[in-house]
């Protein structure tokens, strides 16, 4: 299917590698042109360099902080004209025990899972508005749906963006833009192995261990390829999409059971 996205310009969020950089690839596969962002210039650089080799699409790459007030002005300054497509990702917040968080580990999760995607949404959208298209697209976390006990940071902060792109979505899908949230379930990314080691540390067990477990509860047998993910993310993006508002998709091999 052609998703009708050639040409239009994307930026694409925390992409030098994981599902932001998947998301990164199909764009770029559907002739998007990218602006892509990381803090690694070297990572992020090398990245960039393939999508721009591989598929002939203009990749402008920004090595700054997308939490930060400077990083998210120095990402939207790459733009060339309006921002068709904004993807919104960033690191997520770390595992650990509420007892031994600090409001500026609070903060800082909020600041980065919740705010930074909002004041992106904020600059995007009334340009998005005026040329009647625009796509958002929030990597967030099957733990909106289905939380985890030891990341309550990234349970409560991700709960807040959810919350807000909820309202928004509706208040502007009349005008052919809209937001919607991936919900990533357990995918084949650094962030899923540090998360595995943190645990085999945590319970003196061993972290492959752990991740074959995983494997063999989840329905498909399996952890996800980055690819299912960026293409759903492409979906999302493409002109075909426009009558898909406000949704929250879970993409986790069906791990999570439930009836609605
Ligand atoms: P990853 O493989 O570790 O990749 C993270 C990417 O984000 C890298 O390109 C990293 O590059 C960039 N990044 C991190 N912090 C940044 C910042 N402040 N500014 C700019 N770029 C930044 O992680 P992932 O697995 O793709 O996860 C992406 C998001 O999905 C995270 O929020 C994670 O919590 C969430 N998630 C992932 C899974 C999963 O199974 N993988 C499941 C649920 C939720 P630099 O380090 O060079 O900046």
């Amino acid at each position: 299917m052609d998703l009708g996205l050639a040409g239009r310009q994307a930026i694409v969020c925390a992409s030098s590698k994981g599902l932001g950089l998947a998301c990164a690839e199909e764009l770029a596969a559907n002739g998007v042109n990218l602006i892509m962002n990381a803090r690694s210039a070297d990572v992020l650089g090398a990245s960039a360099d393939r999508l721009r080799d591989t598929y002939g699409v203009k990749v402008t790459a920004v090595a700054t902080d997308i939490t930060s007030e400077d990083g998210r002005k120095e990402v939207l300054a790459a733009a060339d004209g309006t921002i068709d497509i904004l993807i919104n990702n960033a690191g997520g917040p770390p595992p650990g025990d509420f007892r031994n968080w600090s409001m500026d580990d609070w903060n800082k999760a909020v600041n980065d899972n919740m705010l930074t995607p909002i004041e992106l949404i904020k600059a995007v959208i009334d340009p998005m508005i005026d040329q009647g298209f625009g796509r958002v697209v929030n990597i967030t976390s099957g733990s909106v749906k289905n939380p985890i006990p030891q990341l309550g940071m990234s349970n409560g902060a991700r709960a807040g963006l959810t919350g807000f792109v909820a309202g928004l979505a509706r208040q502007v899908a009349k005008h052919n833009v809209t937001i919607n949230n991936l919900l990533p379930g357990q995918f084949d990314t650094d962030r899923i192995a540090s998360l595995f080691a943190s645990r085999a540390t945590a319970e003196g067990r061993d972290a492959a261990d752990l991740r074959a477990e995983a494997e063999a509860r989840n329905p498909c047998g399996r952890i996800g390829y980055i690819k299912e993910f960026g293409q759903a993310c492409a979906y999302l993006c493409s002109a075909h999409s426009g009558y898909v508002v406000g949704q929250n998709l879970l993409i986790d091999g069906g791990a999570f059971n439930s009836s609605h």
